[in-house]
């Protein structure tokens, strides 16, 4: 077994493990696999291990590695997890299947209008900011309604639920208490009757609290790919 792909054997054990100790139905967390800044052989190798949803941060390596892995094409699902400016989104929404990061309707009015017409619609999480830092990406918890509402009646977009990424925490209880933040206002969401199955939540350091608070797709680079050089 390749290095990668016994990391992601762990990651898999990890998840089961994270169910169980949650009574949570295996098979009911989805697990995307961060690519960034790993190339195109890395993803190769997971996805020979099984593995078909990929996650990038930075738009222009994204689209790079998609174009480098065009054979793959339709085997495997690209999902853009990073901070989105407007001025990406047209390739954005022309190159990948799913949008994390979007927190605000001027971005999804503009990947509606961009998303091309020979495409299935663009799968959308909202990014919620669960910390209140100022300067943080993601929506409001009390603007998320209106926002949910407006994203949900675009054509070209399909509204699948929310993401965040809570500052680090010390211990379980703390990334656990964060991550109901989003399962909050998941919850209330979809009582207001916005329909959502994806709630994106957890990385490496911290999958095994955010399964236990309710995440539905766990996003994992490091513990599958390795470290990343610092930015
Ligand atoms: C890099 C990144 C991840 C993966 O983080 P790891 O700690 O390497 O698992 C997940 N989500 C987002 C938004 C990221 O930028």
């Amino acid at each position: 077994m390749t290095t990668i792909a016994s990391q992601l054997a762990h990651v898999r054990e990890r998840i089961d493990a994270a169910c169980a100790a949650a009574t949570r139905t295996p098979g009911s967390v989805r697990l995307l696999a961060v690519s960034k800044t790993f190339g195109p052989d890395a993803v190769r190798e997971a996805f020979a291990a099984g593995q078909t949803a990929f996650g990038e941060n930075y738009v222009q390596e994204g689209v790079a590695k998609i174009e480098a892995l065009a054979d793959l094409r339709s085997a495997i699902e690209w999902h853009c997890i990073g901070p989105l400016q407007s001025n990406k989104t047209r390739v954005v929404a022309e190159h990948f299947d799913w949008v994390h990061s979007v927190d605000r309707l001027k971005i999804a009015e503009r990947l509606d209008e961009q998303r091309p017409a020979h495409l299935p619609p663009l799968q959308v999480c909202l990014q919620v900011n669960v910390d209140g830092g100022a300067n943080k990406s993601g929506v409001a918890a009390e603007d998320a309604l209106p926002l949910a509402r407006a994203v949900a009646a675009l054509p070209r977009l399909r509204l699948r639920g929310l993401m965040a990424i809570p500052e680090p925490a010390p211990d379980f209880e703390a990334q656990r208490a964060l991550f109901l933040r989003a399962a909050q206002v998941f919850a209330q969401l979809r009582e207001d009757g916005i329909a959502l199955d994806t709630l994106s939540l957890g990385m490496s350091a911290d999958l095994e609290a955010a399964v236990a608070a309710g995440s539905t797709m766990v996003r994992i680079g490091t513990a599958i790919f390795g470290g990343r050089p610092k930015a």
